[in-house]
């Protein structure tokens, strides 16, 4: 189990880490770039995460870092968890998304509605053996989640679901699934309600794993809901208050986005310097070459402005202030610096940037997801509209 800080906020420039949290973010650092790394490569080309590493992230408490130690949780703060999601994102963003999904989303949403029985008997796996998946999206519900098509119905001690759900990270490996339905179509938003569905439960199973772009380690599959008998004592929150759940977990779940794109930036960032001192043209470093020098010193620049933005709203959240408004423009501004920043990585390296020999061609791959899931660009600038006119 890593250290983990006594205090949920530290005075001083946000950017200032308490001793306790620096050790904290070493200690990650050191699991990332030694036990990640040499698997990175093979992850991606396979596609699949690597069974050992989900145990060790279990066994070093990175997948229940909120959750108290009276349920065997970690009892860190929400900002430890983005200092986890950044380190091991600046090696894989794919391994940061997995380590994300569990703890802003699945653990965040059971710790805030979850009955006292559900979380004595969720909590605990979650913090020592279960991945958690969030079901929310289908084929015709992204930006417009509430548009849902996936029916509750209630039939004595149960409910009965039906429906698909579309694009689910960690499913391959989840064990439990927070799953979004309407028990009342007529209401719109209003019936939507949130369930905590096991693998296990008849009815339940996974449809097609996508084939993408980035994060290829990251499984993202259909997940098939006929006749999925779920016992009514899971229902998550109130009954109508599924779309409460969605908007509350995923405006915090948006800093844990911000935290997976500003470390991939910084790993983007991390090669592309070293390779710059390393490599000559022209009798030199590269390095030397005040063009590049600029070109690092503006992605510097621009991720010192992302790590800002992603722990001021992470500190936000902890001191239970209002963060909707920061945790947007994070994701909104931090995924188009990650996009920049590997792009530029990509050409200080060359044709070498853009071969699967050199990490770099993966970080760009990888940095586009950060404008599309949680919440497009667009849909973050129209949150930030709203809450700015
Ligand atoms: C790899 C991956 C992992 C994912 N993981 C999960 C997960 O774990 N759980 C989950 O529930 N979902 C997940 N998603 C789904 C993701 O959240 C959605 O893809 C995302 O919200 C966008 O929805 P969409 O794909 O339907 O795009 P659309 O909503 O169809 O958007 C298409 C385009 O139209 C624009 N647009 C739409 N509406 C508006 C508007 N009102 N104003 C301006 N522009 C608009 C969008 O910005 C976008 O550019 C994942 C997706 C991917 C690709």
């Amino acid at each position: 189990m890593l250290p983990i800080s006594s205090s949920a906020s530290v005075p001083g420039p946000r950017k200032h880490l308490s001793e306790d949290e620096h050790l904290f973010r070493d200690t990650v650092r050191q699991f990332a770039r030694e036990t990640i790394t040499p698997l990175v490569h093979a992850m991606d080309e396979q596609q699949k995460m690597d069974a050992g590493l989900i145990r060790q992230l279990f066994e070093l408490g990175l997948m229940g870092i909120e959750i108290p130690e009276a349920y065997g949780g970690s009892g860190g703060s929400f900002f430890e968890s983005i200092l986890a999601i950044e380190e091991i994102s600046s090696v894989d963003p794919s391994v940061g998304v997995l380590v994300d999904v569990q703890n802003t989303l699945c653990a965040n949403a059971l710790l805030r509605w979850a009955t006292e029985e559900q979380k004595q008997r969720y909590l605990p796996r979650l913090a020592t053996e279960w991945v958690g998946a969030y079901a929310l999206s289908e084929a015709v519900s992204g930006s417009d989640a509430f548009a849902l098509q996936t029916r509750a119905e209630k039939r004595g001690d149960q409910y009965v679901l039906n429906g698909q759900k579309l694009w689910i990270s960690n499913a391959k490996e989840a064990n439990l699934f927070l799953v979004f339905a309407t028990l009342d179509t007529a209401a719109g938003y209003k019936g939507i309600t949130a369930f905590l569905v096991e693998k296990s439960t008849p009815g339940f199973s996974l449809g097609k794993k996508e084939d993408k772009l980035g994060i290829r380690a990251s499984s993202t599959c259909e997940v098939i809901l006929d006749d999925c008998h779920v016992p009514a004592k899971n229902l998550l929150g109130e009954s109508g208050k599924g779309y409460k759940i969605a908007i509350e977990t995923l405006n915090e779940g948006r800093i844990g986005i911000g935290a997976q794109m500003l470390g991939l930036a910084q790993g983007a960032w991390n090669h592309a310097a070293r390779y710059a001192k390393e490599r000559r043209q022209f009798g030199k470093a590269i390095a030397e070459f005040q063009a590049v020098q600029f070109q690092l010193a503006e992605m510097a620049t621009e991720i010192e402005a992302a790590r800002l933005m992603v722990y001021n709203a992470a500190r936000l959240k902890d001191a239970r202030q209002d963060f909707v408004k920061e945790a947007a423009m994070t994701k909104y501004f931090v995924s188009h610096v990650a996009e920049r920043v590997a792009g530029l990585a990509v050409e200080i390296f060359g044709g070498y940037g853009f071969v699967k020999d050199y990490p770099v061609e993966k970080f760009f791959r990888d940095a586009k997801i950060g404008k599309i899931y949680e919440g497009t660009s667009n849909m973050q600038l129209a949150t930030i509209a709203k809450l700015v006119l």
